[in-house]
């Protein structure tokens, strides 16, 4: 038995590989439902009364296992949107470019006001610049927050009194889908359930009409799937989590683990900080 085999074998029984990735992308492709970019379907006028899955991607760091996931999805016939942030390690042309060609969607993972600390006034501008920075190279019609747990900022607030049309933009990804027609699943935080710890409220967590409904696992959004009953599902994956082999499966499970009790402890922190707050006052 060689090392690629026993690797395969080990991976096979567990969650967030490519493999099961694969199964995912399967499941979506043989199913009632069509698969669009978010750039597509906010393009349509009046979408069609069809069912839609919207595969959306945010790649944070390691984009070269983006092109895994993309790879795998172009093999089932599915358009996905991937979010790349402008930093280095992440934002690299060579590999964005490879996703583009396989016709995906390239969308600008913004995280301005962080990195502005909060001037709104000042992420506006960076924003612009930025943006400005992907459109050399790419068509950006959506874009999408980024949101770090680290910070209270949430960098969806440069929108406040502002469109995105004076940008040349469709929309963006957390405030342009109407959550009343679309359920969200997100790996964030390696888990698909919407644990208050792992999801955070103004950083990735969202509220859908569709919040009943709760996969434990990525073969129970298999399952969501094949059962199509769900008016249109978007779809959130970080392909960094989304291992091939060992070795990157267990790094990033450890990863996670490290984030997880990260926010658990933020939360704790913030919890806290809220009380003593309230104390003084
Ligand atoms: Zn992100």
């Amino acid at each position: 038995m060689n090392t690629k085999s026993v690797s395969r074998n080990t991976l096979g029984s567990l969650d967030f590989t490519l493999g099961k990735y694969e199964n995912l992308c399967r499941a979506v492709a043989d199913s009632s439902y069509m698969t669009v970019t978010l750039a597509d379907y906010l393009a349509m006028r009046k979408p069609a009364n069809g069912k839609y899955i919207i595969m959306r991607h945010d790649v944070d760091r390691m984009p070269e296992r983006a092109v895994g996931t993309a790879e795998v999805e172009r093999r089932h016939g599915i358009k996905a949107t991937y979010y790349f942030r402008q930093q280095k390690g992440t934002y690299i042309p060579e590999i964005m470019d490879r996703i583009g060609a396989m016709k995906h969607e390239i969308g600008y993972h913004y995280e301005t006001l962080d990195k502005s600390r909060g001037d709104r006034e000042a992420a506006r501008a960076l924003f612009v610049r930025e943006l400005a920075g992907f459109r050399r190279r790419y068509d950006v019609k959506t874009v999408c927050a980024h949101g770090n747990p680290l910070t209270r900022n949430d960098n969806k607030d440069i929108w406040k009194g502002s469109q995105f049309s004076e940008l040349g933009l469709l929309g963006e990804a957390f405030l342009s889908l109407d959550f009343r027609q679309f359920a969200y699943f997100s790996d964030s935080g390696r888990t698909w359930l919407k644990t208050d710890s792992q999801k955070m409220p103004g950083k990735d967590s969202v509220s859908t009409a569709f919040d009943y409904i709760v996969p434990k696992s990525t073969d129970d959004v298999i399952r969501i799937i094949r059962w199509g009953s769900l008016p249109n599902i978007c779809i959130l994956t970080h392909p960094e989590r989304w291992s091939a082999d060992i070795a990157g499966y267990v790094s990033r499970y450890l990863l996670d683990l490290a984030f997880a009790w990260g926010k658990v402890a933020i939360h704790a922190y913030r919890r806290m900080s809220n009380n003593e707050i309230a104390v003084r006052n």
